[in-house]
């Protein structure tokens, strides 16, 4: 009995391979899963659930057919895929699940969320999320038509693309007491993100003296990789 993690695939048509890689894992270890949690930035920007890509439509008939047959694929939002709405997850057969929520992994409760609300340094970054995730921002985007919105995702990406080069790595990554915070506000003393692209497993000390351990998920860009949960633990594994 295992459950299952992954993240920040960034599926893209230009990019076939990755969406290789996830139709492999679907038809390979998620098979065998009790549930998969899929924690944002699926795809590499989202314009709309009326203009999705070929990546899209493939991920979600081999999605649906997975849930079909009975395992439960929880998708949160990541902060480039933050527009999939509920015409997608239906087709695709995604439960859309809030943008951080604690569930109980065989008797463990375990904070899950993308991780990017934790990079609370960059605060220019964190005035845009504010902003991405207000629904009436996202119903005046959603009125463009489509040709306006993919300009504006390619302008967005390229944005991205400056401010990462222009700030600090540390200001990309997560902020401690954001990160201790998380825990104490959520109760938990585990927590699972991706977001960063920096895979690892840190402890935190809490307050109280107890121990925070946060797994932080792997990209997609060089290899596929997920993270695997069972009774005894968590363990990385590539495909
Ligand atoms: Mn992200």
């Amino acid at each position: 009995m295992s459950t299952l993690f992954i993240s920040d695939l960034h599926l893209e048509d230009a990019r076939p391979q990755t969406t290789e890689w996830l139709m492999a894992f679907l038809e390979g270890p998620a098979r065998s899963a009790q549930a998969l949690y899929i924690l944002g930035d699926l795809f590499e920007y989202w314009i709309g659930d009326d203009a999705v890509s070929k990546a899209a439509l493939s991920v979600a008939a081999a999605t649906s057919a997975l849930a079909g047959q009975g395992l439960p694929i929880g998708f949160q939002h990541g902060n480039r895929d933050f527009l999939l709405g509920a015409d997608y997850a239906a087709r695709a057969g995604l439960r859309l699940l809030p943008e951080s929520i604690v569930v109980d992994l065989y008797g463990r409760p375990t904070l899950l969320l993308h991780g990017d609300s934790l990079c609370t340094d960059d605060i220019e970054y964190q005035a845009f999320r504010a902003q991405s995730r207000d629904p009436a921002w996202q119903a005046s985007i959603l009125a463009m038509t489509v040709e306006q919105r993919t300009e504006m995702a390619r302008n967005m990406r390229d944005a991205s693309r400056q401010h990462k080069g222009a700030v600090e790595m540390a200001i990309m990554d997560v902020n401690e007491q954001a990160v201790r915070q998380a825990f104490i506000e959520h109760g938990v003393e585990r927590m699972i993100h991706g977001h960063t692209h920096r895979p690892a497993v840190h402890e935190h000390g809490l307050p109280g003296g107890g121990t925070g351990t946060r797994i932080v998920l792997a990209d997609w860009y060089d290899h596929a990789s997920y993270l695997e949960v069972t009774a005894d633990g968590a363990a990385s594994r590539t495909i």
